[in-house]
């Protein structure tokens, strides 16, 4: 059975960017009711055995699983959402992966643009991401809904932004490009993103 994992900063850790408010609904009632649906839909079954990783994978590929591929998506999209942002973020990225942002897109503020511009075009609910592609070259990609490249493609997450409107709504009302302004000026971890960029460099090497 899967548990709520904690957040990593304390619910006003993010102020006046993301409110207590939203943290505490986002983490505390969206986040904890994916966990409750995923334990429910698998309880008493042999899927109880499986780590969430494979659990996304198994529904992923089962059209009579739906409900448990959004319930169990959606656990491990808002984690590492989490952990895509921090207090006092918004630094710029350093090192290696700082080095290929410029290469694949330019420079840091052509990067911050596009993700902007694709996150704030994805229509509905979803979220965007930076990855690391299979080629090895960074791509911001956008996914609907639970949608995660976990699930079914080659490319690794290095950071994402949820942009369902139970992340922005309280804040900013329907104000999507001013969350994302905030996410990207204030939030965003890049400490995070270059540690998930040399695990998947390592892996591939
Ligand atoms: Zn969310």
């Amino acid at each position: 059975m899967f548990t709520l994992p904690p957040l990593p900063y304390a619910e006003d850790a993010l102020e006046p960017h993301v409110s207590a408010r939203t943290l505490s609904f986002h983490h505390g009632k969206h986040h904890k009711t994916y966990v409750d649906k995923t334990n429910e839909l698998i309880e008493g079954t042999e899927l109880e055995k499986l780590s969430l990783v494979e659990l996304i994978r198994k529904a992923a590929k089962d059209e009579d699983s739906q409900a448990l591929f959004n319930n169990a998506a959606q656990i491990w999209n808002h984690d590492f959402y989490w952990r895509s942002m921090a207090p006092k973020g918004g630094q710029e990225p350093k090192g290696a992966l700082g080095k290929q942002i410029d290469k694949d897109f330019g420079s840091y503020s052509d990067f911050k643009k596009l993700f902007k511009e694709k996150a704030a075009a994805q229509f509905g609910s979803g979220y965007c991401w930076l990855v690391l592609n299979a080629g090895g070259k960074l791509k911001i990609v956008t996914t609907a809904n639970a949608e995660t490249p976990i699930a079914g493609t080659k490319d690794v997450p290095l950071l994402t932004t949820d942009v369902w409107e139970h992340t922005y709504y309280l804040d900013y009302q329907n104000k999507r490009p001013a969350y994302l302004d905030a996410f990207l000026d204030h939030l965003v971890n890049w400490e995070f993103a270059e540690s998930n960029f040399e695990a998947a460099r390592a892996e591939a090497a």
